[in-house]
């Protein structure tokens, strides 16, 4: 059983360290989606109204485990306290003397955000004592733990494993909600069940496939993913993202497809460009001549292609269930984010659950003006998500005593 926050007794005057997912996109220091500080907001109300000192911590971006200013979550703290209507203490580091003195400083029902977790070694790190230790002094700061930051309880990290196993500790609100959605995707769905692939982490998503395959009924590849199934099938991708290494496993996923009867749809054309950017020309092509003239080997596949696009939508609508991870193509460039707007709209027209996942796929869809209302759920974690569908065991949510 999941021990959520109730499990923590009584609230009032503790100190408590939350665990949050605030990873959100940023361009030029500003926030472009804040749908993941947004979601944070149930917990941290409900906790901040009974009277406890609230602890926030978070990773945002890929930092090189050391401080760097373009991954500061600064511009997270403004943001999270407009939201929360109240003053959020930003301590300019994790475990040192700026967060010691934030936390010493807060009273009852005050917040403060402690800066970027990954700009410490300690969190990701793989050597267990080395992560522990970390996990330790961020401990020392409370006399709970909530972990609600549920775009990362796939990963076994100090913040979202450790944490949980030295303090008494809890699921938030978020994590509740998320799994209570995903449980209806993976405990009989209704059919046709559709799970949509796309995005740019190729090598993390080409693994989910194999397990995927046996519990859908259609698979619809786009993104990034493309061009490594064109290039299995014996088509040229030029320059496009591939995975040259995965050739031979996505041949096997090819034919194991077939072999159980589950459609796995593959784009019939791609928009190709002269290279990676906002103003690149750009052409559509069928996928049997993406190396075609003018750029030859020199061209990239930057979204699927209008007809890819109105066969997915196609499948989609005639689903009954659909979860959704990772854009057709690079949607930051409004030139490529016809795909995913054209695959996003069929979506809000499910008759049925419809589940976007992911952290860029979610921030794509309110780019398109789309919101919660429009969908059945959107879900913050991308990677968590793919990884509870498959059936995987979760580290993050075991730790807070869930069985799957
Ligand atoms: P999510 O955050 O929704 O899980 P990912 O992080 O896996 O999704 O991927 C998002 C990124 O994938 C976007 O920034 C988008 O530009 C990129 N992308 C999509 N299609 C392509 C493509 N064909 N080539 C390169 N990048 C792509
Ligand atoms: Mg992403």
């Amino acid at each position: 059983m999941l021990r959520t926050i109730e499990s923590l007794g009584p609230l009032g005057g503790k100190r408590i360290i939350v665990r949050c997912d605030l990873n959100v996109p940023l361009e030029g220091g500003a926030i472009t989606d804040d749908g993941r500080i947004r979601a944070s907001l149930t917990t941290l109300n409900e906790l901040l109204h009974a009277g406890v000192k609230v602890i926030v911590i978070s990773h945002l971006g890929r930092p090189d485990a050391a401080p760097d200013a373009a991954y500061s979550l600064a511009p997270v703290a403004q943001r999270l306290s407009e939201l929360l209507g109240q003053p959020v203490t930003f301590a300019t580091d994790t475990i040192g003397q700026a967060a010691r003195s934030a936390v010493a400083g807060l009273g009852e029902g005050e917040i403060a955000l402690l800066e970027n977790l990954r700009f410490n070694k300690g969190e990701t790190a793989k050597n267990d004592a080395e992560r522990r230790e970390f996990a330790s002094k961020l401990a020392e700061f409370a006399d709970a733990f909530v972990s609600d930051g549920f775009g990362v309880v796939h990963r076994k990290q100090a913040s979202v494993w450790d944490l949980a196993e030295l303090l008494p500790s809890a699921a938030g609100r978020l994590i509740e909600t998320e799994l209570g959605v995903l449980e209806r995707l993976t405990e009989r769905p209704e059919r046709p069940y559709t799970v949509v692939l796309g995005g740019a982490k190729v090598s993390d998503k080409l693994g989910v496939i194999e397990h995927l395959l046996p519990k859908v009924d259609s698979l619809l590849i786009g993104g990034g993913m493309t061009y490594t199934f064109l290039a299995a099938q014996g088509n040229s991708v030029g320059a496009s993202l591939l995975e040259a290494d995965q050739l031979d496993t996505v041949k096997g996923y090819l034919a194991k497809a077939k072999e159980i009867g589950v459609e796995l749809v593959l784009p019939v054309d791609a928009v190709m460009a002269s290279g990676f950017k906002a103003d690149a020309d750009h052409e559509v092509r069928p996928v049997e001549s993406l190396e075609a003239a003018p750029w030859g080997a020199a061209g990239m596949g930057l979204d699927i292609g209008p007809q890819t696009a109105q066969e997915f939508a196609q499948v989609v609508k005639a689903s009954r269930t659909v979860f959704w991870n990772g854009p057709m193509g690079v949607f930051e460039f409004p030139a490529f984010a016809e795909g995913t707007r054209t695959l996003a709209k069929a979506l809000t027209e499910v008759r049925g659950l419809s589940v976007v996942g992911g952290g860029d796929s979610a921030a794509a869809v309110r780019e398109f003006g789309y919101t919660e209302a429009d969908f059945g759920h959107i879900s913050t974690g991308g990677g968590a998500s793919l990884e509870f569908l498959e059936g995987e065991s979760l580290p993050g949510l075991e730790v807070l005593g869930w069985q799957s």
